[in-house]
């Protein structure tokens, strides 16, 4: 058994509003001599492997529940199964250089404003301060440009990366295998993760939810065929990240993206569908909006 040791690594990150901030990655946390060394996914290189994670570390002390019978996190996994664990979901995948590239360029920005408890929801704050591009139907547009809390450079690299990670490795909780086919846009996808272009018959949305609770979750990546294309999403503590990807995908999917389209979406009529899910996931229906 791997023995801990407190051995961190230290990441500073200018913002976009030129302050720096700090985060601790978790690569060293295990001893030097049980990680292994092999090709880092992203880099390629060959390097001491991290226990990378699929989704972020920082969002399991948020999942747990103590006032449920059982506590730990709710995992949605392929787009329909109920996974109720203590597990996290961690293989070793990536390199620290990485690891930092992944913390710096949008986790550590997507955990300090995602729904962290009620009262506590920054990027939902910051877009209902803001009047919407348009809205009808139930669904909201709101042109990222505008609002400067919104730093959807890093929310689209964040969503990338996972999107990718899920492509790359086969990743296991309890009797569950989670991994989403990208075709070529793994590789596309893996250079942008090192500062190449984004691929051009792709597009990435986000949406924020309006709702104050519920949110204490994850769906973790899965992907459904359309007629030519393909649609992958994930969801994680009120935020969804979708990923459109082929050459027959609608010119309204990229109109309304983030990118490239620059747009960010609040939706009641997902927000809605969502606690369905939940309903279904949790074994009752959630009747009530908060
Ligand atoms: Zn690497």
């Amino acid at each position: 058994m791997a023995k801990l040791v407190d051995e961190f690594t230290l990441s500073f990150t200018v913002t976009s509003n030129g302050i720096i901030s700090t985060s601790f990655v978790n690569c060293a946390q295990y001893a030097m001599r049980d990680r292994p060394t092999g090709h880092c996914r992203l880099c390629l290189q060959n390097r001491l492997l991290c226990d990378s994670h699929l989704m972020p570390r920082a969002t399991y002390g948020l999942l747990r529940s103590p006032n449920r019978t059982n506590p730990n996190p709710v995992h949605i996994t392929n787009g329909k199964d109920r996974v109720i664990s203590s597990r996290q979901i961690k293989d070793y995948l990536l390199c620290e250089e990485c690891e930092r590239r992944f913390h710096s360029n949008g986790e550590d920005y997507v955990m300090a404003n995602c729904y962290r408890g009620k009262n506590k929801f920054k990027l939902r704050e910051a877009l209902l301060r803001h009047i919407p591009m348009t809205s009808k139907l139930g669904i909201s547009v709101y042109k990222a440009a505008d609002i400067p809390e919104m730093d959807v450079t890093r929310l689209i690299y964040f969503a990338a990366s996972i999107f990718w990670r899920a492509s790359a490795h086969h990743w296991r909780i309890k009797n569950q295998i989670i991994n989403i086919s990208l075709g070529p846009y793994r590789e596309e996808l893996r250079r942008f993760l090192l500062g190449g272009a984004f691929p051009d018959t792709a597009c990435l949305s986000f949406r924020v939810s309006k709702l104050e609770g519920f949110l204490l979750t994850i769906r973790t990546p899965a992907s459904i065929t359309e007629q030519g294309f393909h649609r992958h999403s994930f969801l994680m503590l009120g935020l969804e990240f979708l990923l459109f990807a082929g050459k027959l995908m609608p010119q309204g999917y990229r109109l309304s993206s983030a990118m490239p389209g620059g747009l960010v979406l609040m939706s009641e009529r997902a927000d809605d569908a969502m606690l369905q899910e939940l309903g279904r996931a949790a074994g009752s229906p959630i009747t009530s909006r908060l």
